[in-house]
């Protein structure tokens, strides 16, 4: 191996469950590199309140410089009850506005699988969600959220939802893209019996379908999918939709699996550069007991090594060896049935180590 490092990774561990989850996703990415041969450098950072305890602002200079220079950014999670005043002008979680803002993160990635093992940990029946593979494409920095003029006000009140053309070509490319990697199927979600934006968003997206004609593409009107979400999970592969529907989505898809600790996350910036995250917070009610579930935390290292650094062998090997121990019957106690015995998070961490080692 020469001395120059194949990739570098940001890592921000965070807050409380943040830097537990990290931990364990760091021996794993270790772990590839072993198997496969690749020299990945870890620098770390300081996000959230950890930076803001340290260099008392939630994201610092340096630590954007870094994710700057790096090739991706794996964050654990940010949030701190001792900052937990809404009217403070400094919070942890502005770092995760301020780093999709500096690091142009404009496509959110949410996938969720169903594993037949968990499947009883779903609130919905195991036979209904069983072998549910989907993901939500969210367009994350343009629509309601971001639009202006907004006002605030006690007898009338004002948002603006705006979106341009090329804002939804580029979610759309997006899309396609993944769904061409995945079962070739997309569902774009809008409402565009009511709005603009949704009347702008449907042919944008139908002009980007002809570039790839071997997907398939429906729209659905965002009231029918939150039903068809709930009712034929199994039926749907990506679903590509804007900034305020796609936050609603995703929650909801979140559910099926059972337990936030299960589920990974990605935002992307163009070309390959991306951050990934598992989808819960700094969860403090767990926090310091060795009981987080690591296992969102390593899958998003499966995404980082997919989407940022091409390399899918690694990432499907990161994802086969959770699967395995999950067939195993290895448990954390949020994904845990009552009474069983469980692992702690450095356990399931070692777990995941071992199923690469062997796979
Ligand atoms: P949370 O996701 O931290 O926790 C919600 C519930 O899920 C808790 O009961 C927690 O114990 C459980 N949980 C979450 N992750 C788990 C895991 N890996 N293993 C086992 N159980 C897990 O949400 P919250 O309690 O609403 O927020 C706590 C803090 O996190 C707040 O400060 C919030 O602002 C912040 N937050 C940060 C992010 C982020 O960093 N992206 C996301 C959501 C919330």
């Amino acid at each position: 191996m020469s001395g120059q490092p194949d990739f570098r990774i940001a890592v921000l561990p965070g807050d409380g469950i943040g830097a537990e989850v990290t931990a364990e996703a760091e021996k794993a990415l270790r772990a590839v590199g072993q198997r496969y041969g690749h020299q990945f450098v870890l620098e770390h950072g300081l996000v959230g309140g950890a930076a803001m305890d340290a260099a008392g602002e939630p994201l610092p200079a340096a630590t954007l410089a870094l994710c700057n220079s790096a090739d991706a950014v794996l964050l654990g999670a940010v949030g701190d009850p001792k900052y937990d005043d809404p009217k403070a002008s400094a919070r942890p979680e502005q770092a995760l506005l301020g780093l999709r803002k500096e690091l142009g993160l404009f496509a959110n990635l949410r996938p969720v699988w169903v594993y037949r093992a968990l499947a009883e940990a779903s609130p919905l029946r195991p036979e209904l969600v069983e072998g549910t593979d989907l993901i939500v494409v969210r367009e994350l920095t343009g629509g309601i959220y971001f639009g202006r003029p907004r006002k605030e006000g006690e007898e009338q009140a004002l948002d603006t939802m705006v979106y341009t053309r090329a804002e939804v070509e580029r979610i759309a490319h997006v899309g396609f893209r993944i769904a061409r990697e995945r079962r070739r199927k997309v569902t774009s979600v809008d409402k565009a019996n009511v709005l603009a934006c949704s009347r702008l968003w449907r042919p944008a997206v139908e002009a980007v379908a002809e570039d790839y004609p071997d997907v398939e593409l429906e729209h659905l009107l965002v009231d029918a999918a939150t039903m068809h979400l709930i009712k034929r999970p199994r039926d749907f592969d990506v679903i590509l939709t804007g900034n305020m529907f796609g936050d609603i989505l995703s929650d909801e898809t979140s559910v099926l699996a059972g337990s936030m600790g299960m589920l990974p996350s990605a935002s992307l910036a163009d070309g390959r550069f991306g951050l990934y995250e598992p989808i819960h917070g700094s969860a403090p009610d767990i926090a310091g007991q060795d009981i987080a579930n690591p296992l969102a935390s390593i899958l998003s290292v499966a995404m980082l090594l997919r989407h940022s650094l091409e390399l899918e062998a690694e990432a499907r090997a990161v994802e086969e060896a959770v699967a395995a121990v999950l067939e195993a019957g290895h448990r954390t106690p949020d994904i845990a049935e009552a009474g069983r015995p469980v692992v702690t998070t450095r356990q399931m961490g070692d777990l995941v180590i071992e199923a690469l080692a062997s796979g």
